[in-house]
């Protein structure tokens, strides 16, 4: 396997968050995550039109960014978490205040707390008349989720993603927490990513979503995911807009592989060509013998 060491500390930059939205069908992480991504700043800007690549970036008024991946749900974040692929620094938990605590809540809190990943909880619909925002927080407690006004650790904050209410107190919450975790990564190696979503485009041939990790992904740059190659041919980001690089926690769609990797697998810059086909060859191999050794016979 591909051994591309650590950095050393003096290389290390602050880098935005991860964040993943978990909660219970129905309690609102897809009109969460719209409500939120309504709130970047660079949004108006000209040419850029909003684009699914499983995960946007957000800029705050302040000119800080936040990274949220738009496959909402704890499928997307065990499967990845399965694969080896820890790229969630910290997850929102969506309660409806006028539902309370159901199965996917308590599944998402227990895959959460596995996974050692702090936790906020957004409370939403808090606009609906019969919001008991009280009496989440008590059930959260049955299930040693202890928000900060009963004297724990974990922030909470009402929101509705409905009326857009409690956003930018969410947002707030979400950059303390990352800096209690000094996020940080080298933007200058080659760099190494993670793939959030791929699939074969009839126009365009296989494309990815990677989220960088550390480095910073060029045009023109040589690599190895999963087990396929290829050279970056282009990268587009979640405004559907061409750009020439992309840095650590930034999501872009990659052009110019091989074929369609699998969500989670790792992406890594590699020197040529040559030594990138040979690794994806050689990881092609053991993949077509772990199909046969599982085969029925
Ligand atoms: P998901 O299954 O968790 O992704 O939930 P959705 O985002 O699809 O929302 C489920 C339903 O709840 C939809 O009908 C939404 O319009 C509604 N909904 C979501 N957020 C709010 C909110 O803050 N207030 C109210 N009143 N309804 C909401």
């Amino acid at each position: 396997e591909l051994d591309t060491g650590d950095d050393a500390d003096e290389d290390l930059k602050p880098r935005p968050p991860v964040v993943t939205i978990m909660g219970h069908v129905d309690h609102g992480k897809t009109s969460l995550l719209d409500a939120l991504r309504g709130t970047d700043v660079t949004s108006g800007e000209a040419g850029g039109i909003t684009q699914h690549i499983g995960a946007y970036q957000v800029t705050l008024k302040d000119k800080s960014k936040i990274t949220f991946l738009d496959t909402p749900g704890h499928e997307a974040f065990t499967e990845m978490r399965a694969r080896g692929a820890n790229v969630t620094d910290i997850v929102v938990l969506v309660v409806a205040a006028d539902d309370g605590l159901m199965p996917q809540t308590i599944e998402a809190i227990n895959h959460t707390k596995a996974a050692g990943v702090p936790m906020i909880v957004a409370i939403n619909k808090c606009d609906k008349p019969e919001a008991n925002p009280q009496k989440i927080r008590e059930r959260l407690l049955e299930h040693e989720v202890i928000v900060e006004e009963m004297s724990g650790d974990v922030q909470d904050v009402e929101v509705s993603a409905l009326k857009k209410t409690g956003l930018d107190d969410l947002m707030d919450k979400i950059q303390l927490q990352a800096e209690l975790l000094e996020l940080t990564a080298n933007p200058d190696r080659n760099a190494e990513g993670t793939v959030v979503e791929a699939k074969l485009d009839k126009g365009r041939g296989a494309v990815a979503t990677i989220l960088v990790n550390r480095g910073t992904l060029r045009v023109g740059d040589v690599f190895v995911v999963g087990a396929e190659s290829g050279k970056v041919r282009a990268l587009i980001d979640d405004k559907g807009r061409q750009v020439r690089e992309a840095g650590p926690s930034m999501p872009v769609e990659v052009l110019g592989l091989s074929g369609v990797p699998m969500a989670g697998d790792p992406l890594q810059v590699v020197d040529g060509e040559a030594k990138a086909r040979e690794i994806a060859e050689y990881r092609q191999g053991v993949l077509n013998e772990k199909r046969t050794a599982q085969a029925p016979a």
